[in-house]
């Protein structure tokens, strides 16, 4: 006993009964809205592997949104019966119109066929085979504001692409007539069992039915997979080659000799298309409105009729004009037990998923549609509503994402900080004396370029025990920078102070004489010592400054003046020895030629050592010296 109400829907009109299902025109009585409400038969309704397949539909139909496929609208179950609505499409179905005898031109077929291409492509691309596309499948919308002339239907064993299949293994589903040959040897098919049905339902367009009907179902199987179909140009006439070949591809047993997608069928089909006459199709489906429905099975005069469609270009079909259809041929679903050996389980029908929509269970007024909560138990899902859900889901896993990516970014850019705070941190005591030392140590070094370090040391580590060691280092690249400044400056520049100009004067000396730069400079420092500030931090030119370079040239010069003194002394006592020696010889001289030639060297040396040594303090005594011996011949 079929309800007369399931969910919103009060239940109307039988428009169709199918393998596990009814459909049935239905009225939304919350909206008004008429649709189509596909339920399982009621004695069916306990059979969980029907449940689980009628699930499945709907969960096919959920993810397909096309103009050449019926929409679902709402699904729910009430009182234990499962259903959906879907949109109704008034009109009939291909099998209905071919059952009352009507025929297609090739130009009609070759319209109807880049639709249905159109439609599988949609399914196809959305992972969806629909194993069971037949003429009691094709619905021909009477719907003139449509853009589409057929819609498919019945997706009750669509498969999505890799599902691991929920039918018996050996199990082959689907329709005898319109089943693929590996469909029918129950081996794992893929979407081009959609084409190969295809290529069927175009051959029944044109020539009333398909090209492998037999008693028993078997028989039909069998043919499938081994009899090559007859060309359709053999069976009706006026069909061009294109056609005729097209067709002939799609039903090659082998599905790699088949144009390999919908895509590539709708390319193939495009340029037969006769887009002058884009009615013809359509006054088709609606053979009731053009009020020349055929009447018995398609004679040649009968297929003249239709509108649009000149009677020249209508398809002539003698052959079918003849035939019957075999009794109880119509084509029903099949599932039977496989007898091939290599049966594989393809047949999949995927149960509902758990914690889907349709298990959940309206508690509340949809926010909406403001409809009542169902009865405990009973549930019911609009699409709208489904989508909202699933775009609010959408909505939370992107902002949950985009936390992600906001929290990632946060993590990095708190690395980079600790990276750069890292790097920011000033070296330590240690490494700053270490790099300080390196660079002094350096013979190839220039100083100048640990002056950065050093002035960050002393402004870090001020009282460390090191700093009056680094303190020094300063104070010798100051001082280097004084004696630098000074060697470049030009004598006559103004300003200079009296310490600066005392300074380069002794130093001016030390090219003659060590011993008189050194003098001047310990004049220096006995005049001015007094004037050295106390400051540790002395300005550039201040006197402690000039007077602390004066001492380290003094520190510099002294090893050199000494080593003057030491050299003049001892050249100057070896000038006394060699007059005295003089002396000697010229005494004991024989001629007196002799003598005064020995006497004249000796004066000429005794004079030469006061001339050379007279101005220098620490040779007076030799000078003295030398005067006295010159006194005394
Ligand atoms: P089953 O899966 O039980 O075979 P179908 O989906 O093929 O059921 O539907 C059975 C019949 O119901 C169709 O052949 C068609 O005549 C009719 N039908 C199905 N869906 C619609 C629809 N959306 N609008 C109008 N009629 C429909």
């Amino acid at each position: 006993m079929t309800p007369t109400r399931l969910g919103p829907y009060t239940i109307g009109n039988r428009l169709g009964r199918g393998g596990m299902g009814a459909v049935y025109e239905a009225v939304d009585e919350a909206t008004g809205q008429t649709v189509a409400l596909k339920t399982l038969v009621a004695h069916l309704g306990d059979d969980p592997g029907l449940r689980r397949r009628f699930a499945a539909e709907i969960e096919v139909l959920k993810t397909l949104r096309h103009p050449g496929i019926v929409q679902l609208l709402a699904f729910g179950e009430q009182d234990g019966h499962p259903y959906f609505a879907m949109e109704l499409v008034p009109g009939k179905s291909l099998e209905q119109m071919l059952r009352a005898g009507r025929r297609f031109s090739w130009r009609e077929t070759v319209d109807v066929a880049l639709e249905i291409a159109r439609a599988l492509k949609s399914a196809h691309d959305h992972g969806v085979v629909h194993r069971d596309l037949k003429p009691a499948n094709l619905l021909f919308a009477d719907m003139p504001e449509a853009d589409v002339t057929v819609k498919l239907a019945d997706f009750g064993i669509a498969r999505l692409f890799g599902d691991s299949g929920q039918t018996q293994a050996g199990t082959i589903v689907g329709t005898a007539e319109y089943m693929a040959p590996e469909q029918a040897a129950g081996r794992v098919i893929d979407h081009r069992v959609d084409l190969y049905a295809l290529g069927l339902v175009m051959y029944a367009m044109l020539t009333g039915r398909p090209p492998f009907q037999a008693r028993q179902m078997t028989e039909v199987l069998q043919r499938q997979q081994r009899e090559p179909a007859p060309r359709v140009s053999t069976v009706v006439a006026d069909v061009p080659a294109e056609l005729d070949g097209i067709i002939d591809r799609l039903l090659a047993k082998d599905p790699d000799q088949r144009p390999q997608s919908a895509l590539a069928v709708g390319r193939l089909l495009a340029p037969l298309a006769v887009s002058a006459q884009p009615s013809a199709a359509r006054d088709a489906a609606a053979p009731d409105a053009s009020g020349a429905q055929p009447t018995d099975h398609g004679s040649a005069d009968q297929q003249t009729v239709v509108r649009g469609v000149k009677p020249r270009e209508a398809n002539v079909n003698l052959l079918a004009a003849t035939r019957e259809f075999t009794p109880g041929d119509r084509a029903t679903p099949v599932v039977v037990a496989a007898t091939n050996r290599n049966v594989r389980p393809n047949a999949a029908t995927a149960p509902a998923p758990p914690g889907t929509d349709l298990a959940r269970r309206a508690t509340e007024p949809d926010p909406v549609t403001r409809r009542p909560p169902a009865a405990t138990g009973n549930r019911f899902t609009t699409l709208e509503e489904l989508h909202r859900t699933s775009a609010a889901e959408a909505l939370g896993r992107r902002s949950r994402e985009r936390r992600w990516q906001v929290l990632g970014a946060v993590a990095i850019l708190a690395l980079l900080l600790a990276g750069a705070f890292v790097l920011a941190q000033p070296p330590s005591a240690d490494q700053l004396q270490a790099r300080i030392t390196a660079i002094a140590v350096d013979a190839d070094a220039d100083l100048r370029d640990a002056r950065p370090l050093i002035e960050l040391f002393l402004a870090r580590y001020g009282s460390d025990p090191r700093a009056a060691e680094i303190r020094n280092l300063q104070r010798s690249l100051d001082l280097d920078a004084l004696e630098r400044r000074s060697r470049r400056r030009p004598r006559d520049e103004e300003g200079m102070t009296a310490l600066e100009r005392e300074y380069r004067a002794a130093m001016a000396r030390e090219a003659e004489s060590p011993l008189a730069c050194l003098a001047a400079l310990e004049a220096i420092v006995a005049l001015h010592g007094d004037d050295a500030a106390t400051t540790s931090v002395p300005a550039d030119d201040s006197p402690d400054l000039w007077l602390a370079l004066v001492r380290r040239q003094i520190g510099r010069v002294a090893p050199l003046a000494t080593r003057e003194r030491e050299e003049d002394l001892a050249r100057a006592a070896a000038t006394l020895a060699e007059a005295a020696t003089l002396a000697a010889a010229a005494d004991a001289a024989g001629a007196a030629a002799d003598r005064e030639r020995l006497l004249e060297r000796r004066r000429t040396l005794l004079e030469g050592l006061i001339e050379l040594y007279a101005s220098r303090t620490h040779a007076a005594e030799a000078v003295a010296q030398a005067r006295q011996l010159l006194g005394s011949p």
